[in-house]
């Protein structure tokens, strides 16, 4: 392009007030603000005036078009709408992860709700205690039921998990030594590293043993007059098998008391109840931790336990409080919100037998197999006819709890598996998965096998799933 030409471009480029004009634009002002659209179009000249400079054939055919002003509004109102659209919605989860990261962990029980929409929408008795009218302890709503389930002296709660870790490691162990073994040095996903961890709370790392064998011994020759802390951490995320030996807690516990140290135990998902009550592989609970002897357990709330983000700790009384004064502690409490729901949460495990039928997460996790492969017969002619241009079928498929809770047990459960009834290209494949993902609520599976498979293990509401995927074929 000759500079004459890009000059006349620029030239043709309108000024914002013309733009704002435009019949679009003013639709859009009136939904979103004249603000958020003036934003908007200083946003976009910028970026035309830009395209311009840079010689951009697309960007000429454009202003060198009769209707080009309207054809601007238009675009512009569509960069409005997007920058407006909501990111943080409703998903369906049939990725066959229970407990999914990235798709916001633990449902939670309507108990847990409405506690949180008072909390919420309404002034609380937070930090304020209601006999004495004077300031009161956040911590007290849920040390009680804690103590009563799981028999520990004391308890507290902070943000999450890592953050529990970072207050226990800071509290316990700034500037001395913690012995851990080479095999529990993990990584848990969105940069959460055990050495790291350690580094930010000012502790000194100490490996112990090797990433296959840790022994006693090596933890007592691991030992010296710096060593403030035995720290176990649960191996959440994966597995080791073969030449394997690490130490049980019951007999690192009393090493640790022996030499005047404390022991405390990451336990990551963490339990409150025996899962195998309900037909599900073991997991050792936080009582496990208690009476094999740990000074501190943490875990997480929005884990196994089915409850919101939340870091749980139990243990000694008196390194509770020392616990409590850290000004971390004030750094990294628990908000009101997920305070409220998760003494709701706690309340049900007063009666673990009801907690598959109160409980989403254990509800999903108990479903059988036969209850998940009616409910995929049932939607199979329904999905079929929704989808015309898919050819789908009934798969069994295996769930995963999830979230480092038994990451070798697998569920048995039932699928829907899609594919694109012409084209037997990935890329055909990719376009389903994404046709999916649009949808207002949109529909997450997993690709297995040259396959979109959709695990019904967490679908609850059928109708609502359905008239989902009526809207793909349309886009197909
Ligand atoms: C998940 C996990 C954490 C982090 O817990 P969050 O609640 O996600 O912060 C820490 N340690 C272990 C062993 C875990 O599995």
């Amino acid at each position: 392009m000759s500079d004459t030409s890009s000059h006349l471009h620029y030239r043709r480029l309108p000024a914002v007030d013309m733009l704002l004009r435009q019949p679009p634009l003013v639709r859009a002002a009136r939904m979103f603000g004249q603000d958020t659209v003036t934003a908007q179009a200083r946003l976009q000249l910028a970026a035309l005036r830009a395209a311009v400079t840079a010689g951009e054939t697309a960007v000429f055919t454009l202003l060198d078009h009769p209707d080009y002003l309207d054809r601007l509004g238009h675009l512009i109102e569509a960069a409005v709408k997007e920058s407006c659209r909501n990111t943080l919605v409703p998903v369906f989860n049939l990725t066959g992860t229970v407990i999914h990261t990235n798709l916001g962990r633990a449902s939670l029980p309507v108990e847990a709700v409405r506690a949180m929409e008072a909390a919420a929408t309404e002034n609380s008795s937070l930090e304020y205690d209601l006999i004495r009218g004077e300031r009161g302890d956040r911590d007290l709503h849920i040390e009680t039921v804690l103590r009563e389930i799981t028999g520990a002296e004391a308890a507290t709660v902070v943000n999450n998990n890592a953050a529990a870790v970072l207050l226990i490691l800071n509290t316990l162990a700034a500037g001395r030594e913690v012995l851990i073994s080479r095999g529990e040095l993990l990584e848990i996903g969105g940069s959460f590293r055990i050495p790291e961890v350690m580094a930010s709370a000012g502790s000194v790392l100490k490996e112990v043993g090797t990433t296959n064998r840790t022994y006693l011994g090596d933890y007592e020759s691991a030992m010296t007059s710096e060593t403030a802390l035995v720290m176990k951490v649960h191996r959440s995320n994966y597995h080791i098998s073969g030449f394997v030996h690490s130490v049980a807690e019951s007999e690192l516990a009393g090493m640790a008391r022996a030499r005047n140290c404390l022991f405390a135990t990451d336990l990551g998902s963490g339990t409150l109840t025996d899962l195998r009550q309900f037909g599900l592989p073991y997991e050792s609970t936080v009582m496990d931790s208690l009476a094999n002897g740990a000074n501190l357990v943490c875990f997480s709330g929005d884990k196994l336990l089915g409850g919101p983000q939340a870091g749980i700790i139990v243990g000694d009384r008196d390194l509770v409080d020392r616990l409590k004064c850290n000004p971390l502690k004030r750094a990294l409490r628990m908000d009101k919100i997920g305070l409220a729901g998760l003494t709701q949460v706690l309340m049900l495990y007063r009666s673990p037998e009801n907690l598959p039928a109160r409980l989403p997460v254990l509800r999903d996790l108990t479903r059988t197999l036969s209850s998940i492969e009616q409910m995929a017969q049932r939607l199979l002619p329904r999905v079929k006819d929704a989808l015309k241009n898919v050819e789908v079928s009934l798969a069994p498929c295996k769930s995963q709890i999830g979230s480092g809770a038994l990451p070798m047990e697998f569920l048995d459960s039932a699928a829907l598996a899609m594919a694109p009834a012409k084209a037997d290209s990935d890329e055909a494949l990719q376009q389903l998965a994404l046709a999916l993902r649009a949808l207002p609520k949109p529909v997450i599976g997993r690709l297995h096998d040259g396959r979109l498979l959709l695990d019904l293990r967490c679908l609850r509401n059928e109708e609502e799933f359905i008239r989902q995927l009526d809207l793909v074929h349309h886009s197909l």
